[in-house]
């Protein structure tokens, strides 16, 4: 619980909905940030966009979008709200790619830190002993990736979705289907630059400051502005066989996908997701993949039930592809999946990483600008089957109208001394309910539905006393963030008094509100 002094810091939230006022008006905050010398600069006006963000349903417009050229420059913004102390009521949002479900990035009447505009440090890939890469911690991780593969290195661990800023994700772990074997990006990470709430700037690691390194990783923005980070990498492959298999059974899929990430020796990749009510997606995925058994696909009877299906992927380089493929096929021999519903393709490294960026190319044509509200989850194993039961049989039912993923990640491949949360067990899975609304519909994919559909979902969690955590966590109080990081919520509140006292850093998380 919280001590007298860090009362304000704890004090119990409302939904941020607050305006500069009182203490100093926004003219005079203008005037005093004018005198401020910089690399880059402060606009007031172009600053609408740092009101907007993936989830489209929540729109706080900032008093002033820092665009930043140098460290220096973010280090003496916040020094200078910093000695306004309790006087001014601005926040700071660091705002990667922008790419948050609920307003994460954003700062009500604040300064938003538009982080893709650091551009130092230049990218620098060190190849001797353990490789590595310093980047801008508003660098895109697709940029990254360009970089390292001109010295054929790759970095280990990845999202989905590469057109994510690597201080955005660290902030929050950076989730994909290495990370049963890597564990998340947050755990491949060797040292960082941070910009603490104080305005100092701080280099950090497991032996240097490492109650701010690890506070910082998955930290939510909360104790620091990551201005660089230093990535580790190993060699990159050049190609990945990309196979997809269905399943009509839940137990057999979930047997199957943990079974293969216990392995010594398993793919480099594993996901799955869950098909409710799809009919025609085989036919999508013929334009794409390979049917294994093209009759027996052909002759596929999609009956419109609930399939499973399980994403996996090899690495290999050309030379390597008879040893690949006698690997692959002695995997997938143990394997209970529907033998018809086998389907593959070999494909660029490059091209595999990228992969949701060349189906977004298509969702910008329409669907983008919508709202998205998600919703992930992190399920302990022994009541993953439970969760499956109610909420794919019972509440989703006919009503899905976006991909759900599913995959399990063993545990004891994450670093616990960072800022993650997750569940009580050594093996969990992440669920994620990544769903478009259909703007003014009143039907099951309107935003009202979806909304009700996901708290459904979370009602049922608690109530079955699940053990889940929220993956992107979104809570209105602060008794719920409490819950949240159950035993690691007080030292959270001490780095965060330690860090950021003035609880400057990240507030559309929500989490702490800035003492006036
Ligand atoms: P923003 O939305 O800009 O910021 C997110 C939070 O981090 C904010 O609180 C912000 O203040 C803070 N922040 C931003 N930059 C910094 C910094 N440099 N230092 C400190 N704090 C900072 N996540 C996964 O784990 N796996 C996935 O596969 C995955 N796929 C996704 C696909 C899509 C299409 C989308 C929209 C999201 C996906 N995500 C995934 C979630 C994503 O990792 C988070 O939303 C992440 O925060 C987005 O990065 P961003 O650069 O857009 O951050």
């Amino acid at each position: 619980s919280c001590v007298p002094d860090r009362a304000n810091l704890c004090s119990n939230l409302s939904l941020a909905t607050t305006t500069v006022q009182n203490h100093s008006t926004s003219s005079n905050i203008d005037f005093s940030f004018r005198k401020l010398t910089l690399d880059g600069y402060l606009s007031f006006d172009n600053i609408h966009h740092a009101a907007k963000d993936f989830g489209n349903t929540y729109h706080l417009h900032p008093l002033a979008v820092l665009y930043p050229k140098s460290v220096f420059d973010i280090s003496s913004t916040i020094k200078h709200i910093f000695h306004m102390g309790s006087a001014s009521q601005l926040t700071v949002a660091a705002r990667g790619h922008g790419h948050s479900l609920q307003g994460q990035a954003q700062a009500d009447q604040g300064v938003v830190v538009n982080m893709m505009s650091l551009r130092e440090p230049v990218m620098q890939v060190h190849t001797d002993g353990s490789p590595y890469v310093d980047v801008s911690g508003g660098e895109l991780w697709v940029e990254v990736l360009k970089e390292t593969l001109k010295h054929g290195l790759t970095p280990k661990s990845w999202t989905d979705y590469l057109h994510l800023t690597v201080g955005g994700t660290l902030s929050n772990a950076g989730i994909s289907g290495q990370a049963f074997l890597h564990g998340p990006q947050i755990n491949n990470v060797y040292q960082l630059e941070v910009v603490t709430g104080k305005g100092d700037v701080v280099t950090c690691s497991e032996k240097q400051n490492a109650d701010l390194f690890y506070g910082v990783l998955g930290g939510l923005g909360q104790f620091g502005i990551i201005t660089r980070a230093r990535i580790s990498l190993k060699p990159a492959p050049k190609m990945v066989k990309w196979i997809r298999v269905l399943y009509s059974e839940f137990s057999k899929f979930s047997k199957d996908q943990e079974h293969l990430i216990s392995l010594e020796n398993s793919f480099d990749y594993i996901e799955g997701f869950v098909i409710i009510n799809r009919t025609g997606i085989l036919n999508k995925w013929r334009s794409f993949f390979n049917p294994k058994d093209p009759l027996g696909a052909s002759q596929f009877n999609w009956d419109g039930k609930i399939y499973y299906c399980l994403e996996m992927a090899k690495y290999f380089n050309p030379e390597d592809t008879n040893i690949m493929n006698e690997k692959t096929e002695s995997l997938l021999s143990k394997l209970s999946f529907i033998p018809s519903t086998r389907f593959q393709t070999d494909v660029s490294y490059f091209n595999f990483l990228e992969r949701v960026h060349m189906s977004d190319k298509k969702l910008r044509k329409g669907v983008w600008d919508v709202a998205h509200p998600w919703l992930n989850l992190l399920i302990p194993k022994s009541k993953i089957s439970d969760f499956a039961r109610e909420v794919f049989g019972k509440i989703i039912k006919d009503s899905s109208n976006g991909l759900i993923l599913i995959y399990p990640v063993n545990k004891w491949k994450w670093n616990m001394n960072t800022s993650f949360v997750a569940p009580n067990e050594d093996i969990f899975y992440l669920v994620g309910f990544l769903t478009s609304a259909v703007p003014a519909s009143t039907g099951t994919d309107g935003l009202e539905y979806i909304i009700t559909r996901n708290q459904r979902i979370l009602d049922f969690c608690t109530r079955a006393n699940l053990g889940t955590k929220q993956y992107l966590p979104h809570y209105s109080t602060q008794k719920e963030w409490q819950a949240h990081f159950g035993p690691k919520w007080e030292l959270f509140v001490q780095r965060k008094y330690a860090y950021d006292p003035l609880a400057i850093l990240a507030p559309g998380q929500r989490i702490f509100q800035k003492s006036i």
